[in-house]
């Protein structure tokens, strides 16, 4: 590019900042199309290209390209649109080393040796090459080493063109015959791109679509032509449609394996093809060639894993397992290969989240001993009026072994609604009362509190355990005398919201804090609250269940304990999923309910409280139930606007019965327990994640009666569907939890309260559970053997250089 005004620069430096912005959002909502305030992610973007603040850049051929695939990214799969936020991302950093006017040094504090040194000093790696793949991001040899293959073609098991089927999303290789990009003659806006693809069994034609003026360019049709020669050999994702003329692939991914034919016949080690993904400017072949000329180097380094612990992992050497991701002999050797790289991700990953958990342990307990069961809470247990799960024994058992450690206890428990935690949390909280702790319970909501602190009195009055009570609305003098009681210990047991973080509220002797459906509270809350006493234990609960790889990935620094199971006699609850057309059908099922004295709960999705056009929309909602659908019933409102006393009002009226039909936002989600519930509405439902739906479902099936729950889906999407379908077959979170993971991915599941999601290149956290869990045993026994890792100094190294990495990596971008 030529010399820029500073002008220039700057308008250039801002567009380039807010496109990267947008798309490390859309990178981190795990490629959804988010919907921000001016539209969708790729109706932004597409936009945002277009108004490139030079003209150069606008009639880049590649922004042309990038901007074609923005329009077709809502109809894309995942995978696509990753790729596609990647080359865009790509090509907007290049952009900025031009105006930089000098690609950016690797930071100078790492001395370029090994795997560290720059891709320019490879042997068969020219400069124009390390050029490109230094403007893709790739500049030392380890990064090169660590662009794994996308995917894999495996010659012996490929599908064959006659082989394929209308409906079937397939890749197939085929050998280009014919290729023809040309402007529609009836849309002169329309240039297609077509290919005939054969293999040795038939012929299949492959249509790409391209919308707008820049494509019509002979310049860019000779390019396209250019880049699919006949004989190329070239790979086709997408769905097989049939067409008068036979089966076709329409607008699929394609990716060029070579400009002439693949023979993987040549050499029997070659039988599986690595695809990368692709990089600008570069070849697949040219970096297929790339990657061989770093191998050598990468099989003389020495493995950071010693001989012994691999043994003991059970994890094939490091250079081995290079070698066969990038050159698979065999598909076993590419799974062990594989099998080693995810191992190691994972283990850095524990090892950095069992580091930060062993720094934050160094503090001694509070001279505070639990001796085992207490007295206390075997006269609560005898006060039951039920015996315990076996999973809940199991948790109790964990707990108490980690309440008798001299370290503090980090656990997180997660379970149904329902499963019955509040109990087991009680038990701990007796342990440490019986020991001459405090206990403190936090809760997120008023309403939630209040229902823990009812119930937890019941109980204590008779243990003649001294219990208080602290929200936002406790009357002052009532306060200040809690306040007291708790500074001087007469008060042994407090329930509360986040009132209790508030500086005047001090313990005599904290040694447990108890924290309820914890994903709505932040780390720094629970941390104010732990540094109210002596390095307390700390047990979190939850209801909304994340798959078990995400928690040990994000949750870490705490142990996780699993309530997978309901007590017995509860009522199931069955589940519908209606079109809005269908609505009346649960409304009848309400007035049924209601006739027999039973009560619904109608869910509206305003998720954010905040937003208040949504919040009239609830409103409205309720007068037109109120008014023309249940003329006859009593229907409250509910939504987080109320003030506390007006909340508490709606409540008491949807309990006694005053009330049968309450209309309400996710505010419910936590904490209801009215077991004459027996039938929910959930309006547009396929709005909600499956874990919250399924949590809002646990509000009914809660006393004797059957209850139902239908969901109301606007969307006509076969996914969304599908999606929902899964709470029509299961009542299990756990299994609920995993689905949606799988539907939606991590970043999605985990919304935006939580964040921190590991950053890993292989791994997966919806198919690599197994590894995880093995990786997290293994980061375990190291620190044990081996707290400074001495013994594996490499890895220790890695794991310093990885966060200088990350922190020079996030000035980058
Ligand atoms: P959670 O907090 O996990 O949603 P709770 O601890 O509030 O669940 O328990 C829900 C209800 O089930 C409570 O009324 C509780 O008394 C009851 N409960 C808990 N454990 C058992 C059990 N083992 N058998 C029968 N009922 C139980
Ligand atoms: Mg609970």
């Amino acid at each position: 590019m030529r010399s820029l005004t500073p002008d220039q620069c700057r308008a250039l430096q801002d567009w380039l900042g807010c496109l990267q912005r947008i798309l490390q959002w859309e990178a981190d909502h795990d490629f959804v199309n988010s919907r921000g305030r001016s539209g969708h992610f790729a109706e932004v973007l597409a936009r945002g290209l277009a108004e490139a603040p030079l003209a150069p850049l606008r009639d880049d051929p590649t922004c042309g390209e990038l901007r074609t695939g923005f329009s077709a990214y809502s109809t894309w799969p995942p995978r696509q649109r990753r790729h596609w936020v990647v080359r865009t991302r790509q090509w907007l950093h290049q952009q900025r080393l031009h105006i930089q006017g000098q690609p950016a040094s690797p930071p100078p504090d790492q001395p370029p040796q090994g795997l560290q040194s720059p891709l320019t000093q490879v042997k068969g790696i020219g400069p124009r090459l390390a050029a490109s793949l230094t403007d893709a991001g790739l500049r030392r040899m380890d990064d090169l080493l660590r662009h794994y293959p996308r995917d894999y073609i495996d010659y012996s098991r490929l599908l064959r063109i006659r082989g394929l089927r209308p409906g079937e999303t397939v890749t197939v290789v085929g050998a280009v015959r014919r290729r023809h990009a040309f402007v529609s003659s009836r849309n002169p806006n329309l240039t297609v791109l077509e290919l005939q693809l054969q293999d040795a069994t038939g012929r299949l034609r492959v249509t790409r679509f391209y919308m707008g003026r820049r494509f019509t360019s002979p310049k860019w049709l000779q390019r396209q032509r250019r880049l699919f020669p006949p004989g190329a050999t070239v790979a086709a994702s997408g769905l097989v449609k049939a067409g008068p003329y036979g089966l076709s692939l329409q607008d699929p991914l394609l990716e060029v394996l070579n400009t002439g034919p693949v023979t993987p016949a040549a050499s029997p080690s070659r039988r599986i093809l690595p695809v990368y993904p692709p990089i600008e400017g570069v070849s697949a072949e040219g970096l297929r060639r790339a990657v061989q000329a770093v191998l050598p180097m990468a099989c003389q380094q020495q493995d950071h894993l010693t001989a012994p612990w691999r043994q003991c992992f059970g994890v094939i050497p490091l250079a081995e397992a290079f070698r066969a991701i990038h050159q698979p002999p065999s598909p076993a050797a590419l799974q062990a290969a594989r099998h080693r790289l995810v191992f190691d991700e994972f283990l850095e990953l524990q090892l950095r989240l069992l580091r930060r958990r062993q720094r934050q342990r160094v503090q001694a307990m509070a001279d505070l001993t639990v001796a085992g069961a207490s007295d206390l809470a075997a006269a609560f247990l005898a006060l039951l009026p039920f015996q315990l799960t076996t999973a809940q024994e199991r948790v109790l058992h964990q707990v108490r072994s980690d309440l008798q450690g001299t370290t503090p206890m980090g656990r997180l428990v997660q379970g149904d609604v329902g499963c019955g935690k509040t109990v087991v949390a009680t038990i701990a909280l007796l342990e440490v009362i019986a020991a001459g702790g405090q206990g403190a319970l936090m809760a997120p909501t008023e309403v939630l509190a209040a229902q823990h602190y009812r119930k937890l009195c019941d109980w204590m009055v008779q243990l003649h355990v001294p219990v208080a009570m602290l929200t936002g609305s406790t009357p002052e003098r009532q306060r200040q005398a809690v306040l007291r009681d708790l500074a001087t210990g007469a008060v042994k047991l407090v329930v509360g919201t986040h009132a209790l973080l508030e500086e005047p509220v001090m313990f005599l002797r904290l040694g447990l804090v108890v924290i309820d459906e914890q994903h709505r509270f932040g780390v720094h809350q629970r941390s104010r609250l732990l540094n109210k006493g002596e390095a307390p234990h700390l047990l979190t609960m939850t209801a909304t269940p994340i798959p078990r790889t995400l928690a040990l990935s994000i949750h870490g620094d705490l142990e996780v304990s699993q309530i997978d199971e309901l007590p017995p006699g509860r009522q199931p609850v069955t589940t519908t999923i209606l079109t809005p057309g269908e609505r009346e059908q649960a409304y009848g099922a309400i007035r049924t309910a209601a006739s027999r004295g039973e009560r619904a709960y109608v869910i509206l999705p305003l998720v954010d409280e905040s937003d208040k056009l949504k919040l009239r929309s609830a409103v409205q909602e309720h007068q037109r139930l109120a008014r023309t659908v249940f003329p006859h019933l009593h229907v409250a409102l509910l939504h987080g606007r109320l003030t506390p006393g007006a909340k508490q009002e709606v409540l008491e009226a949807f309990v006694s019965g005053k009330a049968q039909v309450l209309v309400s936002t996710t505010v419910v989600e936590v904490g209801m327990d009215v077991p004459e519930a027996t039938v929910m509405v959930v309006d547009h439902a396929e709005r909600f994640g499956l874990a919250q739906l399924h949590q809002l479902r646990g509000r009914i099936g809660r006393g004797q009666a059957p209850s139902q729950c239908f969901l109301v889906s606007e969307s006509r999407q076969a996914v969304a569907r599908q999606r929902l379908e899964v709470l029509t077959r299961s009542q299990d979170g756990f299994e609920i939890a995993e689905m949606d993971l799988r539907f939606r991915g991590p970043g999605q599941v985990l919304g935006t309260r939580q964040s921190g999601l590991p950053d890993l290149a292989l791994a997966s956290l919806t198919s690599d559970g197994a590894v995880l869990e093995q990786a997290r045993d293994a980061a375990k026994r190291l620190l044990n053997d081996d707290p400074q890792l001495h013994t594996v100094p490499q890895l220790r190294a890695r794991l310093v250089a990885q966060s200088a990495r990350q922190a020079s990596a996030s000035r980058l971008n």
